[in-house]
Parts: C-alpha cells; structure tokens; sequence
C-alpha cells in the first residue's frame, strides 16, 4: 500500500545520507592518510641523508691504505658532525610528537616569563656573538603566565634562535615582551635575510624550508617552526609573521595570560 512506499522512500533516502556521510568520512581519512605518508617518507628521507654522507667518509677511508693520519681525522670529524645532525633531527622529532598530543598533556604552572625569556636569550647569546649580533630584550611590564613551561621554552628559543640564524653579520636580534590583561605579547624582529612572500605560508610546514642547502649548513631541520607553532596553538594562541627579502623578519605571538582548558 501507500505505506509501504513511504517506507521505502525513507529508508532509501536515508541509506544514502549514510553513504554520502560514509564517503565524506573516507575521503577525510585519505587527507589524512595521505598527510600521514608524505611525513613518514619525509622523515624517512631526512633520516637517511646524514646516514648517507657517514657511509660514503667510512667506505673511503676504509678504501685507502697508508692514509696519513690528518686525513683520518679530518674524516671522523666529518663523521662527527653528521652524528651531531642525525641527533638534532631526532631530537626535533621526539619534540614534536611531544607537541602532537593533546592539549591535555600541558603541564601548566605560572610562569615568570620575563626571566624565561632572559634565560633564553643568555643561551643564544655565544651563537650570535660569534657573528657579531646584537641581541637585545626589552621587557615593557613584569609578565607571569599559566603555561607549560618545557613547551613554551622550546617555541620562543626556535623563534629567537631562527632570528639569529637567519640573520646577516653584524646584525641585530629584537626581542619585545608585553601584555594587557588578558595576554601577553612577545615580538621577535631581525634584519636577516627575510623570506619570500610565496614562502610565508609554507614555513610552518614540517621539514619546509627556504634554501634547503644554507639550512643544513646552519644546523636547521626544517622542523623549529612547526613545533613552535603547535606549542603556540596547543595554548590557544597566536602566530603570525611578517617579512621582506633582505631587509628582515618579524615574528608576533600572543598567549592568554591564563590557560583557558
Ligand atoms: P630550520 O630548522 O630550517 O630553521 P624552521 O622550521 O625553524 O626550520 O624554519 C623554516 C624555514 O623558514 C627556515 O628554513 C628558513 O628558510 C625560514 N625562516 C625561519 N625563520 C626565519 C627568519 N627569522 N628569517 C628568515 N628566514 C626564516
């Protein structure tokens, strides 16, 4: 009878609102799937290339007879400083999976950021001596914040460090702290090397970076910026960035004061 129809029609119709949900879900999984396999093999790759270079310097050396002894030890310390690479890139890694997880694994206690900052910019200190930057904190109030400590550490110094990095000799590094009442706002300016404008949307990307050659001389990973950017979001903040080629690069964060979970 007429029911029957009804009935039919409804449960035609709902089946294929089930299929269309089903095939939303799928093709949302294969994003993220295919996310999943792009980073594997990244890491997969980035993993391999320091391996690389010591079996090429260990075949080598392995291959000469009577090698003076300079020779050896230029070698192994070729070798050396590619330990040193792997290890960073691992290192960046453990960091962020660490990031990755929930926001339920913040460790948050109030934290003096002012001296966080200060105990910051004392480590990064020797490296931009070394090429004569001038790298300067200027704290506009006191600022003490909820926030995890170890995540927030790790963000800030990648920034800083990048500034320093990324910077030309006898440059300078400006670092800003302030607040209101509900945030507090850190600025990270250098006169370095800038970024391309097509490169801006990209730099939080993991393993991106903009001369992949001159990073890895530097000792990049390509990974700083992610971490810092999932520390950023982990406590419901801000990034943003502005930059022009050869003239230099800013970096705004704001964080809430109190962590809203
Ligand atoms: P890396 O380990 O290579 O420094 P990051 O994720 O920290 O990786 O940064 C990604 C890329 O963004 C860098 O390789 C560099 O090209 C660019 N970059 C980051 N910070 C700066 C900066 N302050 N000035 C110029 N370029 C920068």
């Amino acid at each position: 009878g007429y029911g029957d129809d009804a009935l039919k029609i409804n449960a035609y119709t709902e089946t294929r609102q089930i299929c269309e949900k089903f095939n939303k879900m799928l093709g949302r999984m294969k994003v993220l799937d295919d996310s999943r396999q792009e980073f594997v093999s990244n890491v997969s790759h980035e993993l391999k290339t320091p391996l690389t270079s010591m079996k090429v310097l260990a075949d080598s050396i392995n291959s000469m007879e009577d090698a003076p002894v300079e020779l050896y030890q230029e070698f192994m310390s070729d070798i050396g400083n590619e330990v040193d690479r792997e290890t960073k890139i691992i290192n960046d890694l453990l960091s962020l999976v660490k990031m990755d997880k929930s926001a339920g694994d913040l460790n948050i206690t109030n934290v003096n950021i002012n001296e966080l900052l200060e105990q910051i910019l004392k480590r990064l200190k020797p490296i931009a001596e070394k090429q004569n930057i001038e790298l300067v904190l200027e704290s506009f109030r006191p600022v003490s914040a909820d926030v995890d400590e170890v995540k927030i550490t790790l963000a800030f110094t990648n920034l800083i460090e990048n500034a320093v990095k990324y910077n030309r000799p006898d440059g300078w590094v400006h670092v800003s702290l302030n607040a209101d009442h509900q945030y507090f706002y850190l600025k990270v300016e250098d006169c370095g090397i800038g970024i391309p404008e097509e490169s801006l949307e990209h730099i939080y990307e993991r393993f991106y970076r903009v001369d992949k050659s001159h990073s890895r001389e530097i000792g990049g990973t390509g990974l700083g910026l992610a971490i810092t950017r999932s520390a950023v979001l982990m406590h419901r903040g801000a990034i943003k960035v502005f930059s022009t080629v050869g003239e230099g690069t800013i970096f705004n964060v704001r964080i809430p004061l109190n962590y809203i979970s």
